[in-house]
């Protein structure tokens, strides 16, 4: 495979840019080798910048769920662009959006845009501490919540691909206030709450975990957090920046029936645009300003180019229902069939699913959390990629990312990644 032209762009990154991306993910110092630069992408496929083509199978890390270069979504851009690019006043896209939303996920009453799932889960947390008076709060380990400082403490994905958990320029005054947990572990949590009594503010976390891999709850866990929340006068954060509009139109919590007071989305949302977004419960929201005394602002947030391309995407998922069936059986049949490609090859990995997620972790135990996801061989993991990658199909450059299936994924399509997955892993 000739990538030339990535490598030259590559060089030049490195001269302007930290580490020549914008998003350490994006780098390959995980699995070897330099990242490809992509100059187009069209359904299923990325052309990189030597006319290399791709099955994308993380469609942005997220966004893309019906694929790239929807006509629908680009047709709302383009007539949005003609009305300016921006106002900084409030316009009618932003309150389409509001309801919309609102009748969409089952938790929220009101919503507050913002520019990313970053911003989202930072504003949440803010909020979830002016309402409740108190300063702790819970996160899970390998969970990932956007690169604020109370998040950066065992964050997940990049941030354990880098080697870096635990980020310099975060403060130990800010770490203290951020208690860990292991995932699915409701006991960890029930003692966080008996030591610290009357300070924790809230639980945050992603009812399916994307950023360790893909790690599903067990049964019990979601509504256990739930009952401890509400015993302990606590909020529960459904971080859905990835769940939302993903595993249901209404995102996790409607597929596990379990209603958490704050909800913060991002990536679908903006349908490939920089949007995230926050909302739940009436009398929370309003303590958000100015209807409140929590601060949280945004010279672009609501912006009516990206309203207009999260409209036209969220629109499409709430009208067309069929499509999550869709998209779990194509992620099923990738599922199944890296399951039999590793029975008929004699090892013993582990493959997670649900909807449109799905992880092949490099273990032989059962991954639930962050500590067994972390017995996966990495390097296995790094040829396996590369492997891939040879033969035409673009993974997450991380064993710890879930992949992301996408609408333009036909079975035709799954098939060939099935069995470039055969091949990739018969020749590790
Ligand atoms: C991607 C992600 C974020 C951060 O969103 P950005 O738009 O990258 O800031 C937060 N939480 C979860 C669960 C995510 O997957």
């Amino acid at each position: 495979m000739n990538t030339k032209r990535s490598q030259v762009l590559f060089e030049r990154a490195k001269r302007c840019i930290p580490g020549g991306v914008n998003s350490p993910v994006r780098a390959f110092k995980a699995v070897g080798g330099n990242p490809l630069f992509i100059k187009s992408a069209k359904g299923a496929f990325l052309y990189d910048e030597d006319d290399n083509r791709y099955i994308d199978l993380i469609n942005s890390w997220g966004p893309m769920i019906l694929g790239h270069g929807n006509e629908m979504i680009e047709a709302a851009v383009k007539e949005a662009i003609l009305d300016s690019l921006s106002f900084g006043a409030p316009s009618k896209r932003e309150v389409e959006m509001g309801e919309l939303i609102v009748e969409m996920v089952p938790s929220i009453d009101k919503v507050r845009m913002v520019n990313s799932g970053t911003e989202a889960t930072m504003s949440a947390i803010r909020l979830a501490r002016g309402c409740t008076g108190k300063d702790k709060f819970i996160k899970f380990e390998g969970c990932y919540h956007g690169h604020g400082d109370s998040f950066l403490i065992a964050a997940g994905s990049g941030a354990v691909t880098m080697g870096t958990p635990d980020s310099p320029g975060v403060t130990p005054g800010t770490a203290k206030d951020t208690l860990l947990a292991p995932f699915n572990d409701i006991e960890a949590v029930k003692n966080l709450f008996d030591q610290n009594k009357g300070q924790i503010a809230a639980i945050i976390l992603e009812p399916v975990v994307g950023n360790m891999g893909c790690v599903l709850p067990l049964e019990g866990f979601l509504e256990g957090l739930r009952t401890l929340c509400d015993q302990n006068d606590a909020l529960l954060i459904f971080d859905e920046v990835m769940t939302g509009f993903r595993l249901a139109s209404g995102g996790a919590q409607e597929r596990f029936g379990v209603i958490p007071d704050l909800t913060t989305l991002g990536k679908i949302i903006g349908g490939g645009m920089p949007v995230g977004a926050y909302g739940g419960k009436a009398e929370i929201m309003d303590f958000v300003s100015p209807q409140g005394p929590v601060y949280q602002a945004g010279t672009l947030s609501g912006n009516p180019v990206a309203m207009a391309a999260g409209l036209a995407m969220l629109r499409h998922l709430y009208a067309n229902p069929t499509v999550y069936d869709q998209l779990e059986n194509t992620s099923r049949m990738i599922a199944k069939g890296i399951e039999s490609n590793i029975k008929k090859l004699g090892l013993d990995y582990q493959v997670t699913q649900i909807g449109s997620m799905l992880s092949l972790f490099f273990t032989n135990q059962k991954v639930i959390d962050f500590e067994s996801a972390k017995t996966s061989d990495t390097g296995k993991f790094g040829k396996y990629f590369n492997n891939m990658l040879n033969r035409g199909v673009y993974l997450a450059p991380s064993q710890f990312e879930t992949l992301f299936i996408s609408t333009a994924i036909t079975s035709e399509i799954a098939e060939q990644v099935i069995e470039a997955n055969f091949e990739s892993l018969k020749s590790l």
